[in-house]
């Protein structure tokens, strides 16, 4: 379904004021006072896809042509008949092509503002910070790194540099998620209860989600941080403890990583959640629920089908080009300097998490966050 601005806005409301922009977005006075890493008013954000995998070439590529804040001006890949397909069907010239070994020139290229990290894991942490060291703003895919450690160490790269990351939770500007979050502000005071689960059959035994050194581990980073994201903004508040318990049939497939695991997570308000992740049995949901009111999505974290209910009735919502209003939404916060809800810092809280869950998952006792 085409990206619907209109109707987005128009749905969402006040909030979603900061999506309602001139194609051209102006650079405020302000940001160039602080002396932050500005970008020209009178252009959208040049972005620079670094790994064509899966994401940045059926989501993310595509999505560029329907934005309006930013437009993909680049390319890194260390395939060089990659590098020959992308430059035809999206016009990308030659001195905007880059290799893993040429990267940091990047920074001499005044017609790419942003570096879009879409590697496996492992390679986040590294790429994040020679980009913020080249100068340019960075968008991150989740999970953010390896370890609570690393996410620190880009945070800190990227305010030293003076640019700004976002890590890739394209949820945060949907409207059924909009509408979770929305939840507990709508005047709920009880005890609310969360069970969110992603997870799916993964095939290929060879593939680098399965080796714990390029993925750090297995669904619970690739999937399960979906389920962690949900609960965390359904119930507004940040886990206090967990507790977690796996289950493995494919001992080979599994060697490294792990291949399900149900978690639960405790928030200060005695609020509570129940999730789910797996590379073998399927699930994509998401329910909050009190004592007088319940939220249900299906295709809860899906690229597109996501439908929900409540107790009033069936959700009215759009369904969006959720990676163009994502990064459309994160340009405008490099424009404006405005805050990001998908900031380096939400990063690191999802990976404190997961690291907790791995804890728990050894320990078998409730472990603090
Ligand atoms: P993929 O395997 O399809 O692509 C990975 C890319 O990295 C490939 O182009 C590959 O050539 C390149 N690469 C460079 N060095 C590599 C190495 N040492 N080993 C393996 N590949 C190497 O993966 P993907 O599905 O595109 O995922 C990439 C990132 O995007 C991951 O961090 C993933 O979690 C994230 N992702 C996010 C979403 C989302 O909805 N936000 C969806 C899918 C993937």
């Amino acid at each position: 379904m085409k990206y619907s601005r209109r109707k987005f806005i128009t749905t969402l409301g006040k909030g979603s004021a900061l999506l309602m922009l001139p194609a051209v977005p102006k650079f405020p006075e302000k940001l160039l006072n602080e002396n932050k890493k500005s970008v020209k008013s009178d252009k959208r954000l040049g972005i620079a896809l670094v790994g064509l995998g899966n994401y940045a070439t059926g989501q993310l590529a595509p999505a560029l042509q329907e934005t309006s804040n930013c437009y993909l001006s680049g390319i890194v890949t260390g395939t060089p008949a990659k590098a020959e397909r992308w430059k035809r069907q999206y016009n990308i010239p030659d001195n905007n092509i880059y290799n893993y070994e040429n990267f940091d020139k990047i920074a001499d290229n005044k017609s790419i503002d942003v570096v879009y990290v879409v590697l496996p894991n492992s390679m986040h942490r590294e790429y994040t910070i020679r980009a913020a060291k080249a100068g340019k703003h960075v968008f991150c895919e989740k999970p953010m790194a390896l370890s609570s450690k690393e996410c620190q160490e880009m945070i800190d790269a990227c305010k030293k540099a003076g640019v700004r990351l976002f890590i890739g939770y394209r949820l945060h500007t949907e409207p059924h998620h909009k509408a979770a979050m929305k939840f507990r502000s709508d005047g709920e005071s009880g005890i609310i209860y969360v069970q969110s689960e992603f997870a799916f059959k993964i095939g290929d035994p060879n593939q680098w989600r399965l080796k714990k050194a390029l993925a750090g581990g297995g669904p619970m980073m690739d999937l399960g941080i979906y389920a962690i994201q949900a609960a965390r903004y359904s119930i507004g508040e940040e886990p206090l403890s967990v507790t977690a318990q796996q289950y493995k049939t494919d001992y080979q497939k599994f060697s490294e990583v792990e291949e399900s695991v149900t978690w639960q997570m405790k928030f200060p308000g005695g609020h509570v959640s129940n999730s789910y992740t797996s590379y073998m049995t399927p699930a994509n949901c998401l329910y909050i629920g009190t004592d007088r009111r319940w939220f249900n999505l299906k295709n809860a974290y899906s690229y597109r089908g996501i439908t929900g209910s409540t107790n009033s009735g069936e959700l009215d919502l759009p369904q969006i080009n959720q990676q163009a209003v994502q990064m459309d939404t994160f340009s405008q916060c490099i424009f404006d300097g405005s805050e990001s809800d998908a900031s380096g810092e939400e990063g690191l809280k999802d990976l404190k998490v997961i690291e907790a869950v791995y804890r728990a998952m050894e320990s078998g006792n409730i472990e603090k966050v």
